[in-house]
């Protein structure tokens, strides 16, 4: 844009902390606001008696974008985190009680498929990476790394037909997966890659493959000390930058004058103009709440109807007595019918409702942070829930919903091998209501809009919104949901703002 912009971003989540960042070492004068009495957004973080929990993020992906961030912006990543590589990446069990551990490394996948599933298995897996790797290859810079432009998106991806083949755009996760799996337990674990983005893999586009190619090529990592240390490590660095963080201070209204965005108005009555104006908060709390009804923005707020929201979550955390031999750091136990799973959460075949069979995710990081004694554990479980939806959907408020399902949960994980009722000091339930009130994520959506309908990743809210000045940054807005997604959208939108 040329010359020093006064730049205030709504929210400091990952992607609002990065974008100040970037911007910031871009020269511009950058304030962040954040109406939460700390940063980090979902990367939040509960501690009581010694035991401490990431409340949401357990797993870091596609490392390289973090390193980006920082090295555009100072210091290198290495200088102010811990990021460790984990291996095994994430152990599953099926209904049918086999298990297996995924290696952390791709070279030792294949082998650890074949001894534990079958012989055959890790052929399969490998050919369908294969294809993903192609796709990621195909899709990374012209749509992960581009501001979504529309027809000329897909037109940038179409250059080359065989990309576009690779990509198959009509197709579903589902749809592609089968033509390479014929094992149910593989077919399941490649469903599972759906729900990063909040997704049915019934609906889901086939584009989905990059994420087990991203998780497996490049790793799965761990931030030492919890990944809260990521939104402060960013907020840092921002401010080093010349940022000014404000925490407690939760806009109102973005301000609109002579058609273009103008600054901000706080809760308090306190208006802070500005030239740029960077949206970090859910872009379906933008254009429903926060613009004024009569601002240019009729088609995004169009658009954001036609997409079917992303899921929430349902968190437990619980606080240990002993240790579990042979935990690792993440756990996945499948239910027998995962369909069941989709078809509660979107609410096919009946209402939406709590999922009565879920998939359940344990993350038990080895971390002396998280625990007051090395006699103890502090578990993240996680299912995946419908969304908060008084009065159309679930009341995840209703007397006693939530600790009756956290029973419930506790009794899945003891008929999956992992009885640990009788070892709970105490325990904390996060219901999808909880995540809305405390991110100000619509219904409590993990991922802003889900990828079902093969229309979805083109019908998410765009960077630059139609009003000028008016940007959007993180989970809910292109390119998705998902730390590294929601790294790569604030590179986008420090491009498209551009230096001072
Ligand atoms: C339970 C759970 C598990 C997850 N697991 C993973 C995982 O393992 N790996 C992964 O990569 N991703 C995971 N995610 C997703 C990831 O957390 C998000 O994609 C990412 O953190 C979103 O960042 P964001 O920049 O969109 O901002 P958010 O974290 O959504 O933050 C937005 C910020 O804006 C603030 N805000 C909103 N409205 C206003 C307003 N009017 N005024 C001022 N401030 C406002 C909010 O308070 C909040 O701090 C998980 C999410 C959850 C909830």
């Amino acid at each position: 844009m040329g010359g020093v912009a006064r730049v205030v971003v709504v929210g400091a989540g990952l992607g609002g902390l990065a974008a100040a960042a970037r911007l910031a070492a871009g020269g511009h004068a950058v304030t962040v606001v954040e109406a939460a009495p700390q940063v980090g957004g979902k990367l939040g973080w509960y501690a009581r008696d010694g035991h401490g929990f990431d409340t949401g993020p357990s797993l870091v992906t596609l490392p390289q974008v973090l390193a980006d961030l920082f090295a555009a912006t100072g210091a290198p990543l290495a200088d102010v985190l811990d990021l460790q590589r984990l291996d095994p990446a994430v152990a599953y069990r099926f209904a049918d009680g086999t298990t297996t551990a995924v290696p952390g490394r791709l070279d030792g996948i294949a082998a650890r498929l074949d001894d534990d599933l079958g012989a055959g298995r890790g052929a399969q897996w490998s050919a369908l990476l294969t294809r993903a790797e192609a796709m990621w290859r195909a899709t990374e810079q012209p749509f992960l790394r581009s501001p979504l432009a529309g027809a000329a998106t897909l037109a940038r991806m179409a250059r080359r037909t065989a990309d576009l083949r690779t990509i198959a755009p009509g197709r579903t996760l589902r749809g592609v997966g089968r033509g390479y799996l014929t094992d149910p337990r593989l077919r399941m674990l490649l469903d599972r890659y759906a729900t990063y983005s909040g997704s049915d893999p019934r609906w889901a586009p086939a584009a989905l493959l990059t994420v087990p190619w991203v998780e497996q090529a490049f790793g799965s990592w761990y931030v030492r000390g919890g990944l809260r240390r990521l939104p402060e490590a960013v907020a840092e660095r921002a401010v080093e930058r010349g940022a000014v963080v404000r925490t407690g201070a939760a806009v109102a209204e973005v301000l609109v004058d002579g058609g273009r965005a103008a600054g901000v108005r706080l809760a308090d009555g306190e208006r802070l103009p500005a030239d740029v104006v960077v949206c970090n908060a859910d872009a379906a709390a933008l254009y429903g709440r926060l613009l004024p009804r009569r601002a240019p923005v009729r088609r995004a707020r169009a658009a954001l109807r036609r997409v079917e929201p992303s899921f929430s979550g349902f968190v437990l955390l619980l606080a240990l007595d002993g240790r579990t031999p042979g935990l690792a750091h993440h756990t996945v136990l499948f239910p027998e019918r995962y369909d069941a799973e989709f078809d509660a959460l979107f609410g096919r075949r009946g209402p939406k409702r709590p999922v009565e069979d879920p998939t359940v995710y344990v993350s038990a990081p080895d971390d002396p942070a998280t625990r007051p004694d090395a006699a103890s554990e502090s578990w993240f479980v996680l299912v995946n829930a419908p969304r908060h939806e008084p009065g159309s959907g679930v009341d995840w408020d209703a007397p006693g919903l939530a600790d009756g399902y956290a029973d419930r949960v506790l009794a899945v994980l003891a008929e999956r091998g992992l009885d640990v009722r009788h070892r709970v000091r105490w325990r904390v339930v996060r219901t999808p209501a909880d995540l809305e009130r405390e991110t100000g994520s619509p219904g409590g959506s993990i991922y802003g809009t889900s990828s079902n309908g093969a229309r979805a990743a083109f019908l998410r809210p765009a960077n630059a919104s139609p009003l000028p000045g008016l940007y959007l940054v993180g989970g809910s807005a292109h390119p998705g949901g998902g730390l590294p997604l929601v790294l790569l959208s604030a590179e986008i939108v420090a491009g498209l703002v551009g230096p001072a």
